[in-house]
Formats: structure tokens, C-alpha cells, sequence
């Protein structure tokens, strides 16, 4: 029988969840989903001092927003739960001592400050201090002092750490989906903690542990976790476990395509970088989410699948099913890929188009609390008359406000285009046709509104641009006769009238 496939999610609750954890998280989700197998979202929160309130809430939210829920996790537990590494502290420790009774691991007794010293010693003569073969028997643990020493050390009560003992002069083959063949040499790698003094497990060893425990066939997670890799492989080694597959997925460049996408590039250049707003429980600080600004999850979703992947085709607009359909590893690219906002706007915008105006009139309906009383069918019709304007839902408001409300001030630049000495002639006049209008329509207001102004040998726009401040507050919006005709004849009277006292 094949091994069933199951790939995990495991990000740290130390913030909101960065756009580039969303796109592995995606990549994850498609090709579990692809190959019918389980999306595990596990949480590694073994750093205690880096712990943020409210993170964890924020990780599993989104992943809900975006249409890629996990089939295994906090809430969802199976059997190979619990899936906070923090509920798993027990389990660790026993596979550091086993690694250290094989020979594989060590203790080691330096204290801070010994080790502060060397780093600074090294860092004076332009040299980084690396703790490895070459200076381990220099330094104070179970393999430079005898078995007595370092038990009565232990005894003693004094703190120690265990650490790997990466081999010297060792080439390491790795593998990696997107990378192909990678070999490194171990004697430039450092004996790396394993697990801390505080009783906890670093990274390293939880992550290699859990995804043995959990049954993960493939690793799918940012490049940034590639220096790491060669510890991971000999990690397994030393256990005597069956590696998982890696694939490591290209970095998210800053539009300018220079250096790693930041939370600061997002405030420069006013765009976000978080799926969801987040408030920081420290200062209270508000960082945008696409959600907040008016993105659609599919947008989303479609823009950050074409961050690393292509189809391989012209094809552009995918659906979730239809991403787990053409993706494959061997579509992702090595090189980094560039976070490009004009172009997530873009694909909102067709997502916009796509949606039906029922399901727009909902999410306008929602965002205002002016709206909730309306006749949900008519906040459907005007949300169908202006959306190909619309690339953020965030711009339906703004797009249909006139609609519900009458304008409270004019548009500067729009009064001084429109209003001249005769205007408030114009209007009246305007006012009195509509006000006698027997079948208030569309096509009726217009043509009589049309036939005075020809009759009149009047400029166009010098009736209907007042009107349409009149109307709207600005020379924005729809045609005006439809404005007219859907906000109904008292409405667009008394909208007449307010100008006509305001000049
Ligand atoms: N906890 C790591 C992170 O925050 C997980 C890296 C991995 O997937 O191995 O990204």
C-alpha cells in the first residue's frame, strides 16, 4: 500500500501569520489535497519568550479566511495530537538523552557568559566563534570531561544544554523538490542546541521529532529553513529514521525585487502583508490585513499561489480546485519572486467582476451598519451597477453611498466646475419638470429633462453636471437619470433643492 501523504503547517504563534506563511501554507494544503492526503497545522511554540497572545486565534482564522483549512490540528485533534509543541513537552527529552547515550549528542556545561566571552574573542580578530569538532574538547562538556566530572556537574545542579555532535569532514547529500541535489560540507556546520536548559527542546529537535511522531512524508516550508536541512538529515540519521521529502520554497521579494518582502515595505508603500488586520496586544498597533481592505480570500489565494508556481501555460485565473489540479513541484521556481501589489488588485478586481451581486450586496450590507435595515434587492442592484469600478469591495461604499444617503457636503473641485451664476435657475427649472412627471422612469425623466435643455439651447453639461452634484456630491457615479429613477422622485427633488440653497 502507498504511504499516505501528510504534510504540515508549523509556524510559531509569535505574530500574525506574514503573507509568505500563507503562501506555504497554501502549498502545503495543494499538494496534500492533490495527492488525497492530510494538511497537519501544528504549532511550535517551544520559545516561550517569543510567545504572543492571541497569535495562534489569528493563524487558525486565517487559514480559515483563505479557503485552506487544516484537516488535523488545535480543535481538530487525532490521534497524533496533541498539536501544540508546548502540550508536548514531555515527549522531547527522552529522544535528546537517547541521542547523547548513542553518541550522537552531548552535554554541554558552558555558561553564558564563557560563551560571550569567545564570541566577542573571535569577533575582535574579525572571526566568528563556532562551536564545533575543532573546539569541542576546548570546551566544558561530556566529551572533554570524564564521566565522573559530568555527573557530578549534574549533581551539583549545574545547567546544561545538549547539543549535536555534527561530524567533521563529512559531504552531505540533500534533496530538495525545488533545489534538486544540494551537498554540504559538515565541517563548516556548528553543534547546534538541541534541547535548553529550561527543559525545553529547540526547534531543531521538536520539529525533527514531531514530524517523525506525526507521520509527515513531506516538509514544504520557506527557503529560510535551508541552512537547517543538513542538521534535519543527520537528525534522522541518528535516530535511525526515514527522512521526509523536502521542498523549500522561494523567498517573496519587496516589489522593487531587492531583498525579502517586510511588514515595513507593506506600511511604505500602503499595501498589506497579512491575510487578517492584527492588533498588536503590546502597543496596540494596527497592521493592515487584505481581508479588512477589501481583497477576496480567491484573489488572494490565486495571487499568492503565482508566487513561487506557474502553470506553465498563459492561464491566470485558477480556482482552489483548479490550483490542486495543476500544481507540482516541478512548476516552482528557485528563484525568489517578486510581491508585486498592482497585481493582486488585479486579480480582486476579476474576483470582483466574478462575484454575483448577490454575494456583494452581502459583504456591502455587512460593512455598514446604515445598511442593515435596506431592502437587501435594491443594495444587490446598485452593488450590480458599479462593481466593474470596483477593485477593493472596500470601494463599494464609496461606489454606492449616494444611493442611500443624500451627499452631506459637495466635492471642491466639482462645484467649482459646475456651478455657474445660472445654476440655481437651471436646477429650479430641473426640479419642476421632475416634480410633474407622471411616470417617474428612467427613459421619461430623460427624455423631458433632454427635451427642455434642447429646447432651451442649452450646453449639456451645463444642467447635468450640477445635477449630478446635486445628486452624488461629486461629477462621479452612474449615469444620472438611473440615479434619479432608483432613488426615487421625492429623494432626487429634495437633493435638487439642497444644492439650489447651498449656492
Ligand atoms: N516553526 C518554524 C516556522 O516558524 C517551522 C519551520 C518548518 O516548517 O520546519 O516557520
Amino acid at each position: 500500500m502507498e504511504t499516505k501523504v501528510r504534510v504540515r503547517f508549523a509556524p510559531s504563534p509569535t505574530g500574525p501569520l506574514h503573507i509568505g506563511g500563507v503562501r506555504t501554507a497554501l502549498f502545503n494544503f495543494l499538494f496534500a489535497k492533490k495527492h488525497g492526503g492530510d494538511f497537519v497545522l501544528r504549532i511550535e511554540d517551544t520559545d516561550q519568550n517569543r510567545y504572543v497572545e492571541g497569535a495562534e486565534d489569528y493563524i487558525v482564522e486565517s487559514l480559515n479566511w483563505c479557503g485552506i483549512p487544516f484537516d488535523e490540528g488545535p480543535g481538530k485533534e487525532r490521534e497524533n495530537g496533541p498539536y501544540r509543541q508546548s502540550e508536548r513537552k514531555a515527549v522531547y527529552r527522552k529522544y535528546a538523552e537517547k541521542l547523547v547515550e548513542n553518541g550522537y549528542a552531548y552535554y554541554a556545561f558552558d555558561t553564558a557568559e564563557t560563551l560571550d566571552f569567545h564570541r566577542k574573542d573571535h569577533e575582535a580578530k574579525g572571526k566568528t566563534f563556532i562551536y564545533n569538532w575543532h573546539n569541542r574538547l576546548k570546551l566544558k562538556n561530556s566529551l572533554s570531561l570524564s564521566k565522573e566530572e559530568v555527573e557530578q556537574l549534574i549533581q551539583n545542579g549545574d545547567e546544561y544544554v545538549i547539543r549535536f555532535k555534527s561530524p567533521e569532514n563529512e559531504t552531505i547529500l540533500l534533496n530538495d523538490l525545488v533545489r534538486g541535489e544540494i551537498t554540504i560540507d559538515t565541517s563548516i556546520l556548528d553543534d547546534k542546541v538541541l534541547f535548553k536548559s529550561d527543559g525545553m527542546p529547540t526547534y531543531h529537535l521538536a520539529n525533527i521529532v514531531d514530524d517523525h511522531l506525526m507521520e509527515i512524508t513531506h516538509v514544504i516550508r520557506g527557503e529560510e529553513w535551508l541552512p537547517s536541512l543538513a542538521l534535519h538529515y543527520m537528525l534522522y540519521r541518528s535516530f535511525g529514521w526515514e527522512a521526509p521529502i523536502f521542498a523549500h520554497l522561494p523567498l517573496i521579494l519587496k516589489p522593487s525585487g531587492k531583498g525579502k518582502l517586510s511588514k515595513r515595505d507593506g506600511d511604505a508603500l500602503g499595501f498589506p502583508v497579512f491575510p487578517l488586520e492584527w492588533r498588536d496586544p503590546k502597543n496596540g498597533d494596527i497592521a493592515k490585513g487584505f481581508r479588512e481592505e477589501g481583497y477576496l480570500p480567491e484573489a488572494l489565494i490565486n495571487f499568492l499561489a503565482f508566487l513561487g508556481w506557474n502553470p506553465g501555460t498563459e492561464q491566470e485565473i485558477f480556482s482552489i480546485d483548479e490550483l490542486v489540479e495543476a500544481f507540482s513541484f516541478d512548476k516552482v521556481n528557485k528563484a525568489g519572486s517578486r510581491f508585486d501589489p498592482d497585481k493582486v488588485k488585479w486579480f480582486n478586481h476579476h474576483y470582483i467582476q466574478n462575484s454575483t451581486d448577490v454575494q456583494l450586496a452581502k459583504i456591502l450590507q455587512s460593512s455598514r451598519a446604515e445598511l442593515k435595515e435596506m431592502d437587501p434587492q435594491y443594495i444587490e442592484l446598485v452593488a450590480g451597477l458599479v462593481k466593474e469600478r470596483a477593485n477593493l469591495t472596500s470601494d463599494l461604499w464609496d461606489l454606492t453611498r449616494y444611493f442611500f444617503k443624500a451627499p452631506r457636503d459637495y466635492d471642491e473641485t466639482a462645484i467649482k466646475k459646475a456651478i455657474k451664476d445660472d445654476t440655481a435657475t437651471i436646477l429650479s427649472k430641473v426640479r419642476d419638470i421632475v416634480v410633474h412627471l407622471h411616470e417617474f422612469t428612467k427613459d421619461n425623466i430623460e427624455s423631458q429633462v433632454k427635451e427642455w435643455i434642447k429646447t432651451e439651447g442649452l450646453g449639456f453639461g451645463k444642467v447635468m453636471m450640477p445635477l449630478r452634484v446635486a445628486l452624488v456630491g461629486s461629477l462621479q457615479g452612474i449615469d444620472v437619470f438611473e440615479i434619479m429613477f432608483l432613488i426615487g422622485k421625492n429623494e432626487s427633488v429634495s437633493r435638487i433643492e439642497k444644492l439650489i440653497q447651498s449656492i
